[in-house]
Protein backbone atom coordinates (compact mmCIF):
# COMPACT_ATOMS: atom_id res chain seq x y z
CA UNK A 1 0.00 0.00 0.00
CA UNK A 2 2.58 2.52 -0.86
CA UNK A 3 -0.34 4.98 -3.29
CA UNK A 4 -1.73 6.17 -0.39
CA UNK A 5 -2.92 9.56 -0.24
CA UNK A 6 -1.52 12.66 1.84
CA UNK A 7 -4.47 12.42 4.15
CA UNK A 8 -4.85 8.60 4.30
CA UNK A 9 -0.57 9.09 5.43
CA UNK A 10 -1.83 11.49 7.41
CA UNK A 11 -3.95 9.66 9.20
CA UNK A 12 -2.24 6.63 9.49
CA UNK A 13 1.32 8.55 10.81
CA UNK A 14 0.26 11.81 12.66
CA UNK A 15 -0.89 12.02 15.84
CA UNK A 16 -4.49 12.79 15.33
CA UNK A 17 -4.80 16.18 17.37
CA UNK A 18 -6.21 18.31 14.22
CA UNK A 19 -9.79 18.62 12.65
CA UNK A 20 -8.01 19.51 9.05
CA UNK A 21 -10.07 20.54 6.37
CA UNK A 22 -10.28 18.33 3.12
CA UNK A 23 -7.63 19.59 1.20
CA UNK A 24 -3.54 19.55 0.59
CA UNK A 25 -1.81 22.53 -0.14
CA UNK A 26 0.71 23.14 -2.40
CA UNK A 27 2.36 26.76 -2.60
CA UNK A 28 1.11 30.67 -2.63
CA UNK A 29 2.07 33.95 -3.76
CA UNK A 30 0.48 37.28 -1.93
CA UNK A 31 -3.10 36.31 -0.09
CA UNK A 32 -3.34 33.02 -2.92
CA UNK A 33 -2.98 29.69 -2.26
CA UNK A 34 -3.00 26.56 -4.89
CA UNK A 35 -4.26 23.04 -3.97
CA UNK A 36 -1.99 19.99 -4.87
CA UNK A 37 -5.00 19.51 -7.97
CA UNK A 38 -4.11 22.99 -8.82
CA UNK A 39 -7.31 24.73 -7.97
CA UNK A 40 -6.93 28.55 -6.34
CA UNK A 41 -8.02 30.00 -3.03
CA UNK A 42 -8.12 33.44 -1.46
CA UNK A 43 -6.81 33.35 1.82
CA UNK A 44 -8.41 34.71 4.96
CA UNK A 45 -6.84 32.82 7.49
CA UNK A 46 -2.98 33.99 7.39
CA UNK A 47 -2.35 30.43 8.50
CA UNK A 48 -3.69 31.18 11.69
CA UNK A 49 -2.77 35.33 11.88
CA UNK A 50 0.65 33.80 10.78
CA UNK A 51 1.68 35.18 7.43
CA UNK A 52 1.23 38.80 7.99
CA UNK A 53 2.34 39.80 4.77
CA UNK A 54 0.87 36.78 2.65
CA UNK A 55 2.68 34.12 0.96
CA UNK A 56 6.64 34.48 -0.19
CA UNK A 57 6.61 38.77 0.06
CA UNK A 58 9.95 39.19 -1.67
CA UNK A 59 11.31 41.10 1.24
CA UNK A 60 11.02 38.84 3.39
CA UNK A 61 11.91 35.96 1.66
CA UNK A 62 15.54 37.50 0.66
CA UNK A 63 15.85 38.37 4.37
CA UNK A 64 15.61 34.97 4.94
CA UNK A 65 16.90 33.13 2.11
CA UNK A 66 20.03 35.07 2.55
CA UNK A 67 20.47 35.27 6.35
CA UNK A 68 19.85 31.05 6.17
CA UNK A 69 23.22 31.01 3.66
CA UNK A 70 25.07 33.01 6.18
CA UNK A 71 24.14 31.43 9.87
CA UNK A 72 21.49 29.46 10.16
CA UNK A 73 21.70 29.30 13.71
CA UNK A 74 24.22 30.16 16.52
CA UNK A 75 23.18 29.19 20.05
CA UNK A 76 22.80 31.86 22.63
CA UNK A 77 26.38 31.68 23.47
CA UNK A 78 27.61 34.52 20.85
CA UNK A 79 26.01 37.46 19.84
CA UNK A 80 24.26 38.21 16.35
CA UNK A 81 23.31 40.82 14.31
CA UNK A 82 19.51 39.43 13.39
CA UNK A 83 18.22 39.50 17.09
CA UNK A 84 19.66 41.92 18.31
CA UNK A 85 18.34 44.39 15.63
CA UNK A 86 14.95 42.77 16.41
CA UNK A 87 15.33 43.50 19.95
CA UNK A 88 16.39 47.27 19.56
CA UNK A 89 13.24 47.79 17.04
CA UNK A 90 10.52 45.89 19.29
CA UNK A 91 11.92 48.34 21.85
CA UNK A 92 11.57 51.19 20.30
CA UNK A 93 8.62 50.78 19.14
CA UNK A 94 6.64 49.41 21.77
CA UNK A 95 7.91 52.01 24.67
CA UNK A 96 9.17 48.49 26.55
CA UNK A 97 13.12 48.07 27.78
CA UNK A 98 14.41 44.61 27.10
CA UNK A 99 13.21 41.31 24.44
CA UNK A 100 14.17 37.90 25.12
CA UNK A 101 12.74 35.95 22.18
CA UNK A 102 11.67 32.06 22.04
CA UNK A 103 9.46 29.59 20.09
CA UNK A 104 5.92 30.09 20.22
CA UNK A 105 3.19 31.97 21.90
CA UNK A 106 2.89 29.50 24.72
CA UNK A 107 6.70 29.57 25.39
CA UNK A 108 6.37 33.30 25.26
CA UNK A 109 3.24 33.00 28.27
CA UNK A 110 5.64 30.59 30.03
CA UNK A 111 8.35 33.30 30.24
CA UNK A 112 6.12 36.04 31.39
CA UNK A 113 4.36 33.93 34.11
CA UNK A 114 7.89 33.40 35.30
CA UNK A 115 8.74 36.93 35.38
CA UNK A 116 5.63 37.52 37.15
CA UNK A 117 6.49 35.04 39.75
CA UNK A 118 10.03 36.35 40.10
CA UNK A 119 9.31 40.03 40.11
CA UNK A 120 7.22 39.40 42.91
CA UNK A 121 9.31 37.23 45.42
CA UNK A 122 12.00 39.40 44.63
CA UNK A 123 10.33 41.98 46.29
CA UNK A 124 7.69 40.40 48.78
CA UNK A 125 8.69 36.60 49.38
CA UNK A 126 6.91 33.52 48.19
CA UNK A 127 3.29 34.35 49.24
CA UNK A 128 2.15 36.41 46.51
CA UNK A 129 2.07 34.09 43.01
CA UNK A 130 -1.24 34.37 41.95
CA UNK A 131 -1.58 35.31 38.52
CA UNK A 132 -5.12 36.31 37.77
CA UNK A 133 -6.54 35.93 34.11
CA UNK A 134 -9.77 36.49 32.26
CA UNK A 135 -12.73 34.01 32.09
CA UNK A 136 -12.74 33.29 28.42
CA UNK A 137 -9.45 33.78 27.80
CA UNK A 138 -6.61 31.25 25.55
CA UNK A 139 -2.63 31.60 26.82
CA UNK A 140 -1.58 28.27 24.80
CA UNK A 141 -1.12 24.50 25.04
CA UNK A 142 0.95 23.58 27.53
CA UNK A 143 0.48 22.72 30.89
CA UNK A 144 0.60 26.74 32.71
CA UNK A 145 -0.53 28.15 29.98
CA UNK A 146 -3.86 25.92 29.89
CA UNK A 147 -3.71 26.30 33.64
CA UNK A 148 -3.91 30.34 32.28
CA UNK A 149 -6.06 30.05 30.22
CA UNK A 150 -9.82 30.52 31.70
CA UNK A 151 -11.99 28.11 30.17
CA UNK A 152 -13.06 24.98 31.75
CA UNK A 153 -13.25 22.76 29.07
CA UNK A 154 -9.11 23.35 28.58
CA UNK A 155 -8.78 22.33 32.09
CA UNK A 156 -9.30 18.97 31.57
CA UNK A 157 -7.33 15.02 31.41
CA UNK A 158 -3.85 16.48 32.08
CA UNK A 159 -4.48 17.19 35.89
CA UNK A 160 -2.62 18.52 38.10
CA UNK A 161 -2.08 21.68 36.52
CA UNK A 162 0.11 24.48 37.76
CA UNK A 163 -0.97 26.24 40.47
CA UNK A 164 -1.73 29.83 40.90
CA UNK A 165 -3.97 30.86 38.73
CA UNK A 166 -7.53 32.54 39.26
CA UNK A 167 -10.30 33.86 36.60
CA UNK A 168 -11.87 36.82 36.55
CA UNK A 169 -14.95 37.86 33.88
CA UNK A 170 -13.63 40.20 31.32
CA UNK A 171 -14.89 44.06 31.77
CA UNK A 172 -15.45 43.87 35.68
CA UNK A 173 -13.17 46.12 37.56
CA UNK A 174 -14.90 45.36 40.85
CA UNK A 175 -13.96 41.83 40.77
CA UNK A 176 -10.36 42.69 40.00
CA UNK A 177 -9.96 45.23 42.81
CA UNK A 178 -11.70 42.74 45.20
CA UNK A 179 -9.41 39.92 44.22
CA UNK A 180 -6.02 42.06 44.31
CA UNK A 181 -7.51 43.57 47.72
CA UNK A 182 -6.84 39.57 49.22
CA UNK A 183 -3.01 40.66 48.82
CA UNK A 184 -1.88 37.54 46.83
CA UNK A 185 -1.26 38.32 43.23
CA UNK A 186 1.76 39.68 41.29
CA UNK A 187 -0.04 39.78 38.18
CA UNK A 188 -2.57 40.16 35.46
CA UNK A 189 -2.46 38.70 32.15
CA UNK A 190 -5.20 40.44 29.31
CA UNK A 191 -5.62 39.98 25.52
CA UNK A 192 -6.94 42.82 24.30
CA UNK A 193 -9.00 40.90 21.65
CA UNK A 194 -10.00 37.78 22.73
CA UNK A 195 -8.80 36.09 19.67
CA UNK A 196 -9.73 32.11 20.49
CA UNK A 197 -12.49 32.90 22.74
CA UNK A 198 -14.59 34.54 19.44
CA UNK A 199 -12.79 38.09 19.16
CA UNK A 200 -14.35 40.46 21.51
CA UNK A 201 -12.34 43.72 22.65
CA UNK A 202 -12.00 44.47 25.78
CA UNK A 203 -13.43 47.65 26.87
CA UNK A 204 -11.25 51.04 26.43
CA UNK A 205 -12.23 51.94 30.15
CA UNK A 206 -11.76 48.90 32.02
CA UNK A 207 -8.77 48.91 30.51
CA UNK A 208 -7.04 51.98 31.76
CA UNK A 209 -8.80 50.75 35.02
CA UNK A 210 -7.09 47.86 35.11
CA UNK A 211 -4.31 50.00 34.41
CA UNK A 212 -4.68 52.23 37.34
CA UNK A 213 -5.08 49.11 39.52
CA UNK A 214 -2.01 47.23 39.04
CA UNK A 215 0.00 50.78 39.03
CA UNK A 216 -1.08 51.39 42.72
CA UNK A 217 -0.84 47.88 43.91
CA UNK A 218 2.41 46.79 42.10
CA UNK A 219 0.75 43.87 39.98
CA UNK A 220 2.31 43.55 36.71
CA UNK A 221 0.26 44.30 34.09
CA UNK A 222 0.90 41.71 31.38
CA UNK A 223 -0.66 42.05 27.93
CA UNK A 224 -0.59 38.66 25.80
CA UNK A 225 -0.33 40.07 22.28
CA UNK A 226 0.44 36.60 20.33
CA UNK A 227 -2.34 37.02 18.08
CA UNK A 228 -3.45 40.67 18.21
CA UNK A 229 0.28 41.85 18.26
CA UNK A 230 2.36 43.20 14.76
CA UNK A 231 -0.17 45.46 12.90
CA UNK A 232 -2.84 43.10 13.27
CA UNK A 233 -5.56 45.39 14.59
CA UNK A 234 -4.23 48.48 12.73
CA UNK A 235 -1.64 49.56 15.59
CA UNK A 236 1.72 47.44 15.98
CA UNK A 237 0.75 46.47 19.62
CA UNK A 238 -3.27 46.40 20.01
CA UNK A 239 -2.87 48.10 23.75
CA UNK A 240 -1.38 51.65 21.59
CA UNK A 241 -5.14 51.80 20.95
CA UNK A 242 -5.67 52.50 24.42
CA UNK A 243 -2.26 53.75 25.16
CA UNK A 244 -1.27 51.60 28.26
CA UNK A 245 2.30 51.04 29.18
CA UNK A 246 1.97 47.63 30.06
CA UNK A 247 4.78 45.97 31.80
CA UNK A 248 5.16 42.92 30.12
CA UNK A 249 3.79 42.20 26.74
CA UNK A 250 3.61 38.43 24.42
CA UNK A 251 4.40 38.43 20.88
CA UNK A 252 4.52 35.09 18.15
CA UNK A 253 2.41 34.42 15.50
CA UNK A 254 2.63 37.31 13.23
CA UNK A 255 5.98 38.28 14.28
CA UNK A 256 8.10 35.63 11.82
CA UNK A 257 5.66 36.12 9.17
CA UNK A 258 5.26 32.78 8.96
CA UNK A 259 8.56 31.18 10.85
CA UNK A 260 8.40 30.37 14.57
CA UNK A 261 9.27 33.01 16.91
CA UNK A 262 7.96 34.09 19.96
CA UNK A 263 9.23 37.17 22.46
CA UNK A 264 8.17 38.66 25.85
CA UNK A 265 9.08 42.51 26.13
CA UNK A 266 9.62 44.00 29.73
CA UNK A 267 8.68 46.99 30.99
CA UNK A 268 10.96 49.39 33.34
CA UNK A 269 9.80 47.56 36.68
CA UNK A 270 11.07 43.79 35.39
CA UNK A 271 13.19 44.53 32.92
CA UNK A 272 15.99 42.72 34.86
CA UNK A 273 13.79 40.42 36.88
CA UNK A 274 15.41 37.45 34.84
CA UNK A 275 18.90 37.22 35.28
CA UNK A 276 22.00 34.87 33.78
CA UNK A 277 20.77 31.24 33.55
CA UNK A 278 16.72 31.85 34.68
CA UNK A 279 15.49 31.36 31.58
CA UNK A 280 16.62 30.38 28.34
CA UNK A 281 15.67 28.60 24.72
CA UNK A 282 17.49 26.98 22.71
CA UNK A 283 16.50 28.36 19.25
CA UNK A 284 14.91 31.64 21.03
CA UNK A 285 16.75 34.56 18.49
CA UNK A 286 17.29 31.71 15.80
CA UNK A 287 19.06 34.40 13.03
CA UNK A 288 16.70 33.18 10.08
CA UNK A 289 13.52 33.73 12.35
CA UNK A 290 14.82 37.37 13.86
CA UNK A 291 15.97 38.15 10.35
CA UNK A 292 12.10 37.08 9.13
CA UNK A 293 10.64 39.48 11.79
CA UNK A 294 12.69 42.08 10.90
CA UNK A 295 11.65 42.20 7.07
CA UNK A 296 7.70 42.14 9.06
CA UNK A 297 8.25 45.14 10.64
CA UNK A 298 10.23 47.35 8.19
CA UNK A 299 7.42 47.00 5.96
CA UNK A 300 4.79 47.58 8.84
CA UNK A 301 5.66 51.63 9.07
CA UNK A 302 2.68 53.64 9.88
CA UNK A 303 1.52 54.59 6.46
CA UNK A 304 0.66 50.56 5.95
CA UNK A 305 -0.43 50.49 9.72
CA UNK A 306 -3.28 53.11 9.02
CA UNK A 307 -3.84 51.36 5.54
CA UNK A 308 -4.92 48.21 7.73
CA UNK A 309 -7.15 50.49 9.92
CA UNK A 310 -9.09 51.55 6.50
CA UNK A 311 -9.19 48.19 5.06
CA UNK A 312 -10.48 46.36 8.28
CA UNK A 313 -13.02 49.20 8.88
CA UNK A 314 -13.71 48.22 4.85
CA UNK A 315 -14.22 44.93 5.73
CA UNK A 316 -16.20 45.25 8.97
CA UNK A 317 -18.74 47.20 7.22
CA UNK A 318 -19.28 45.52 4.11
CA UNK A 319 -19.31 42.14 6.52
CA UNK A 320 -21.68 44.02 9.04
CA UNK A 321 -24.60 44.48 5.45
CA UNK A 322 -23.91 40.37 4.93
CA UNK A 323 -27.59 38.79 5.33
CA UNK A 324 -27.99 36.48 8.50
CA UNK A 325 -25.06 38.86 10.54
CA UNK A 326 -26.13 39.51 14.27
CA UNK A 327 -22.83 40.95 14.71
CA UNK A 328 -19.11 42.08 14.05
CA UNK A 329 -16.68 42.39 16.84
CA UNK A 330 -12.44 42.87 16.84
CA UNK A 331 -10.17 45.48 15.37
CA UNK A 332 -8.59 46.23 12.22
CA UNK A 333 -7.87 42.62 10.36
CA UNK A 334 -9.07 40.66 13.46
CA UNK A 335 -12.39 40.18 13.12
CA UNK A 336 -15.13 38.36 14.11
CA UNK A 337 -18.93 37.50 12.87
CA UNK A 338 -21.64 36.02 14.68
CA UNK A 339 -25.01 34.93 12.49
CA UNK A 340 -28.66 34.28 13.06
CA UNK A 341 -28.76 31.06 14.33
CA UNK A 342 -29.67 28.56 11.87
CA UNK A 343 -26.74 28.90 10.33
CA UNK A 344 -23.58 26.94 11.20
CA UNK A 345 -20.11 28.24 10.96
CA UNK A 346 -18.75 25.15 9.90
CA UNK A 347 -20.75 24.27 7.44
CA UNK A 348 -20.28 28.09 6.27
CA UNK A 349 -16.48 27.47 5.99
CA UNK A 350 -16.44 24.67 4.17
CA UNK A 351 -18.99 25.92 1.58
CA UNK A 352 -16.92 29.04 1.04
CA UNK A 353 -13.42 26.03 0.47
CA UNK A 354 -15.60 24.96 -2.29
CA UNK A 355 -16.19 28.37 -3.60
CA UNK A 356 -12.42 29.50 -3.40
CA UNK A 357 -11.91 31.23 -0.16
CA UNK A 358 -10.29 30.40 3.32
CA UNK A 359 -11.88 31.38 6.49
CA UNK A 360 -10.94 30.53 10.11
CA UNK A 361 -13.72 29.65 13.19
CA UNK A 362 -13.78 30.95 16.62
CA UNK A 363 -16.25 29.01 18.79
CA UNK A 364 -19.71 29.74 17.11
CA UNK A 365 -18.55 32.53 15.04
CA UNK A 366 -16.73 32.98 11.43
CA UNK A 367 -13.15 34.71 11.92
CA UNK A 368 -11.25 36.83 9.63
CA UNK A 369 -7.50 36.74 10.00
CA UNK A 370 -6.65 37.90 6.14
CA UNK A 371 -2.90 38.68 5.26
CA UNK A 372 -1.96 42.31 6.56
CA UNK A 373 -1.56 43.04 2.15
CA UNK A 374 -4.77 42.37 1.64
CA UNK A 375 -6.83 44.27 -1.13
CA UNK A 376 -10.13 46.09 -1.53
CA UNK A 377 -10.29 43.93 -4.52
CA UNK A 378 -9.62 41.22 -2.46
CA UNK A 379 -11.93 41.74 0.32
CA UNK A 380 -14.83 42.10 -2.42
CA UNK A 381 -14.06 39.09 -3.55
CA UNK A 382 -14.16 36.98 0.05
CA UNK A 383 -17.49 39.36 0.84
CA UNK A 384 -18.80 38.41 -1.96
CA UNK A 385 -18.45 34.56 -1.61
CA UNK A 386 -20.18 34.69 1.70
CA UNK A 387 -22.83 36.67 0.33
CA UNK A 388 -24.18 34.31 -2.39
CA UNK A 389 -23.38 31.25 0.63
CA UNK A 390 -25.96 33.44 3.14
CA UNK A 391 -28.38 34.20 0.48
CA UNK A 392 -29.05 30.74 -0.47
CA UNK A 393 -28.93 29.21 3.09
C1 LIG B 1 -2.29 31.30 19.53
C2 LIG B 1 -2.24 31.95 20.85
C3 LIG B 1 -1.39 31.49 21.87
C4 LIG B 1 -0.55 30.25 21.71
O1 LIG B 1 0.43 30.41 20.75
P1 LIG B 1 1.26 29.11 20.22
O2 LIG B 1 2.28 29.71 19.31
O3 LIG B 1 0.29 28.22 19.55
O4 LIG B 1 1.86 28.49 21.42
C5 LIG B 1 -1.35 32.19 23.06
N1 LIG B 1 -2.10 33.28 23.25
C6 LIG B 1 -2.93 33.76 22.31
C7 LIG B 1 -3.71 35.00 22.57
C8 LIG B 1 -3.04 33.11 21.09
O5 LIG B 1 -3.89 33.56 20.15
Amino acid sequence: MNNLSIPQKEQQYLAQTYNRFDLTLSYGKGCDVWDTAGNQYLDFTSGIGTNSLGWANEQWLSAITTQASKLQHISNLFFSEPCVTLAETLCQRSGLKRAFFCNSGAEANEGAIKTARKYSSDKYGQQRSTILTLTNSFHGRTITTLAATGQDNFHQHFSPFTEGFDYIPANDINAVTQRISQGDVCAILVEIVQGEGGVITLQADYLLALQTLCLDNDVLLMIDEVQTGIGRTGKLFAYQHFNLQPDVVTLAKGLGGGLPIGAILFGEKCQNTLGKGEHGSTFGGNPVCCAGANAVLAQLDENRLAEITQKGEYLANRLRHLPKVKSVTGLGLMLGVEFTPEIKVADLVNQAIQQGVLFLTAKNKLRLLPPLIISEQQIDLGVSVLHAILSDS
